[in-house]
């Protein structure tokens, strides 16, 4: 396998709704290919995840759906969450415990994300090289890889020209304040 060419970091002042409008066509092909149900719901979820290119985290989901549906419950958000993530539509960033669109998610995903620290921003990387040496190296070690996330922070192109620094971790979620929605309860805040 060749390394997959990665769109990075798009440009700060391109138009956003066609990366939202575009992913939720693809959603709709992917669901229906798969037979999976893409209700209202789960779409309505995915468009808010594709708010921008910066994570959110499923209180921020949560707020915008309240506005919109009285009943909405974080168990409503964590299932189409899930299934969004089972069905490869969204990545959650781990040490950010937030999520993010995928802009291909019929390509063969290495887990690895370049995370901004200065705007918030995430980028995937799927360099099948990078997996190699994981994998060759945890060989060595008489270990078979299961499941690996890489999170990789920094500065994207757009800060480094602009002369922002880094600010530490990016923050949680859009709202600030809220803590991390996460069943066991726990954060990295
Ligand atoms: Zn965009
Ligand atoms: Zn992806
Ligand atoms: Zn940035």
């Amino acid at each position: 396998m060749k390394p997959l060419p990665n769109e990075g970091f798009p440009a700060e002042d391109h138009d956003h709704r066609h990366c939202t409008d575009r992913a939720l066509e693809r959603a709709a092909a992917i669901c229906k290919r798969r037979g999976a149900r893409l209700t209202d719901l789960r779409r309505r979820v995915l468009e808010l995840v594709w708010s921008g290119h910066k994570p959110l985290g499923a209180y921020d989901i949560l707020d915008a759906l309240r506005r919109e549906r009285r009943g909405a419950a974080p168990p409503t958000v964590y299932r189409a969450l899930n299934f969004l993530a089972a069905q490869g539509l969204v990545h959650r960033i781990e040490s950010l415990n937030c999520f993010v669109g995928c802009s291909d998610p019929e390509l063969p995903h290495s887990g690895q994300f370049l995370i901004c620290t200065s705007c918030g921003s995430v980028a995937e990387l799927n360099d099948v090289r990078i997996d190699d040496a994981i994998r060759d190296s945890a060989a060595e070690a008489g270990f078979t890889v299961g499941r690996r996330t890489i999170e990789v922070d920094g500065l994207c192109p757009h800060c480094q020209e602009q002369g922002r620094g880094p600010r530490g971790r990016p923050p949680h979620n859009i709202a600030g304040g809220t803590p991390p929605l996460s069943p066991r309860g726990d954060g990295d805040g």
